[in-house]
């Protein structure tokens, strides 16, 4: 028998510079809200930290949408819950795919038993209003318009104001993933008339991965009110979620435990969106994003997309570059993690990501300096 105790060795990860397409970097105080101690998930003091990490929420997605609240999981759960709760076998639905989370969409529409038609844009190009009224004019039947705000893997911002209209005018339902622009980017889910909206926490809030905020309309509740089966998850199934997350006269029900140290977090990131001002926010990831493309530029690298969102720098690697030897020296010497390509883009293209916390002028001018250096452009 080994009479040694086990000792585990020290856990030691790095202090890294997430210049990525996520996780982006996390501030102390947020690290610290998750250390706070661990209470029962239907302790008054837990379900009134959640109401006001729900009205956060609101506020970040510009919404009054009461049921708003955090999916357990991360952003990809928030995809799935909007369409497992939206969607029954057989509907049609029309998803825009312009990159890898257009394509994912599709594939989880597709699991929940959806028709799927997809109108597909170059990658790096988005869709215009013409090519969206095109698109329901095909296919009348359709219930629901699935588009990404923010694609990730290629860097494109796709404009979504009058977009509700034209999905609404034929009477579906529109879902938006925002997961890289809901606090970099104006997201306006009232404004713009967006039924359902989920994102994740990682990217522009600057919170670690593990919950999806996600938002339903008046429109989406109907929807799921109307359904003649029961959504396929039983964990993702919003009609028992609401009864714990946005409660009625009888209280709060259990469903599952909620991941109470998260939400602590979450809570804390979006206090400090809500301190800096969203608007203020927002023009800061933009400058940022100028700040970089000029530098960039002036080393000769080129962007992917015409309309680049602010958040996320897709670039194309120059012609000699060596792509991983780039991104490990990068890693190695300046503790910088950048993006590889995704899909089709691998190995044509680099992924910055100057997200939430990480968007700052320190961070700009050390990537580019990095750049510079270990492109040998010095
Ligand atoms: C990151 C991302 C997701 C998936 O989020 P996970 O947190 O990785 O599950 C979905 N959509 C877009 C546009 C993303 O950038």
């Amino acid at each position: 028998m080994n009479l040694t105790q086990f000792v585990a060795a020290p856990l030691n990860p790095a202090e890294r510079i997430l210049l990525g397409p996520g996780p982006s970097p996390v501030s102390h105080r947020v690290l610290r809200a998750l250390a706070a101690p661990t209470i029962g998930h239907l302790d008054p003091q837990y379900i009134a930290i959640m109401d006001e990490t729900c009205e956060f929420l609101r506020q970040v997605f510009r919404t009054r949408n009461p049921l708003t609240f955090p999916v357990s999981g991360t952003g990809m759960a928030g995809m799935e819950c909007i369409a497992t709760n939206l969607i029954e076998p057989g509907d049609e639905v029309i998803v825009c795919v312009k990159g890898v989370f257009g394509v994912r969409m599709k594939e989880v529409m597709e699991r929940c038993g959806a028709t799927v038609h997809t109108i597909e844009a170059t990658w790096g190009e988005v869709f215009t209003l013409e090519q969206i009224a095109a698109a329901l004019d095909r296919h009348p039947c359709a219930k629901l318009l699935g588009i990404v705000h923010a694609e990730t893997s290629t860097g494109a911002h796709q404009p979504l104001a009058g977009v509700a209209d034209l999905v609404h005018a034929r009477g579906a339902l529109l879902a938006v993933d925002t997961v890289t622009s809901l606090g970099g980017h104006d997201v306006r889910v009232d404004e713009w008339g967006i039924d359902a909206c989920y994102s994740g926490t990682q990217k522009c809030l600057s919170c670690p991965p593990g919950l999806a905020p996600v938002t339903f309309g008046e429109r989406a509740l109907s929807r799921m009110d109307a359904r003649k089966t029961k959504p396929q998850s039983w964990y993702l199934d919003v009609s028992m979620l609401r009864k714990y997350y946005v409660g009625g006269s009888g209280g709060r029900f259990y469903h599952h435990t909620a991941p109470i140290n998260m939400t602590y977090a979450l809570r804390e990131a979006l206090a400090i969106v809500l301190e800096e001002g969203l608007d203020k926010r927002i023009v800061r990831h933009e400058q940022m994003h100028l700040r970089l493309r000029k530098g960039l530029e002036a080393l000769g690298l080129g962007y992917v997309p015409k309309h680049s969102l602010h958040t996320l720098n897709c670039i194309h690697i120059p012609a000699g570059a060596d792509d991983a030897g780039v991104r490990r020296r990068l890693l190695e010497e300046y503790g910088i993690e950048i993006g590889a390509g995704l899909g089709p883009m691998a190995g044509k293209a680099w992924r910055i990501g100057l997200m939430g916390h990480g968007s700052s002028v320190r961070n700009v001018d050390l990537v580019l300096t990095a750049l510079r250096e270990v492109l040998g452009r010095a």
